[in-house]
């Protein structure tokens, strides 16, 4: 694959067919409860209570410990950090910590979306996605109008999406209940006090535990070296650390905790993405899932998906 393609030519989702095949099937399992929700539209949210349900999460943020602990899991809370301040320890690149008691959820209107994959390509470039790497943090998933139908949704429907198909975009969902957060055996995954889900690149030991517990399938490993064009790199994020782990979305952590939105959500050209504070009642996406019929992906395995969809 040649390394110098245009950024928003990624190639294939998966580096080999098989496993694309296979990784999309096991992605798409389950989907079905969620989608019946949604076509039949009986989740009316109540906003009260995902944003308490959000605030009781087990184990949320950075475990600290302030001296050696002796044994057992304190042990892996030593190796996590004791100030907290930096989510790449030792790295030169380092994400601000959490500013406030934001609690950061989007919003995504399946109705407004026209499959034209823009919040994907802004994504790997803001993201340093390696361009040889095999795979995206969002996956946009093409149906035919009227089905709900989400095994046969395709992934790799032509550029640009088509009027005669709905698209329903997907990526980590900064789980509330994060089952990869609970499947890391060295703590090198983690929830931070904003709901951000974040990965510690210098501390993941290339397991790919994580990869089988998430069950929307966002994470993803880098078999290659990621490979961003010199003038392309995003000097914010991390690349070169990327090498051998895993890696999935962030909610643009470098720029939602440095009041800007999220890439995707600023690509949009139809504004399908909402990206806000559920803690602010007044924020547009609380006042989405406060006003709006809307439905969480796989909502049935008690995850509590930081995103929503209306439509
Ligand atoms: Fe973790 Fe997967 Fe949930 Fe993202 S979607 S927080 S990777 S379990
Ligand atoms: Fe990519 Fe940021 Fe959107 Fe996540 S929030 S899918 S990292 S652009
Ligand atoms: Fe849908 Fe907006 Fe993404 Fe286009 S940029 S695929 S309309 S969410």
């Amino acid at each position: 694959m040649s390394q110098d393609k245009e950024p928003g030519d990624i190639g294939p989702q998966e580096p080999h067919d098989d496993h694309a095949a296979l990784t999309r099937r096991r992605f798409l399992q389950g989907c079905g409860v969620a989608a019946g929700i949604l076509a039949a539209g009986v989740i009316p949210a109540v906003a009260g209570e995902l944003t308490g349900s959000a605030a009781a999460v087990p184990g949320a943020g950075t475990a600290l410990a302030a001296e050696p602990p002796a044994k057992g899991d304190a042990v892996l809370d030593y190796i996590i950090e004791a100030d907290g301040s930096v989510n790449y320890p030792g790295h030169t690149v380092s994400y601000a910590p959490p500013v406030g008691d934001e609690k950061w959820a989007m919003v995504i209107d399946v109705k407004a979306c026209v499959g034209c994959r823009k919040c994907v390509y802004a994504c790997v470039k803001e993201n340093n996605i390696g361009r040889n790497s095999g795979f995206t943090y969002i996956q946009v998933l093409e149906m035919e109008p009227g089905s709900m139908d989400l095994e046969r949704a395709d992934t790799h429907y032509p550029e640009g999406g088509s009027p005669d198909r709905w698209y329903m975009p997907v990526q980590c969902m900064h789980c509330a209940k994060p089952t990869c957060v609970y499947g890391c055996p060295v703590k090198a995954t983690w929830k931070d006090p904003d709901g951000i889900v974040l990965v510690d690149y210098s501390k993941c030991i290339a397991c790919r535990n994580c990869m089988v517990t998430c069950p929307y399938f966002a994470r993803h490993f880098n078999w290659v070296d990621p490979y961003v064009p010199k003038a392309e790199v995003n000097p914010r994020v991390p690349l070169e650390e990327k090498r051998s782990v895993v890696e999935k979305c962030t909610f643009c952590v470098q720029r939602v905790r440095n009041g800007a939105t999220t890439a995707c959500t600023e690509a949009c050209p139809v504004g399908a993405r909402t990206f806000g504070d559920l803690n602010d009642p007044n924020s547009a996406v609380s006042e989405l899932i406060r006003t709006r019929r809307v439905f969480r992906m796989k909502e049935e395995l008690g995850t509590e998906p930081m995103i929503w969809y209306v439509g």
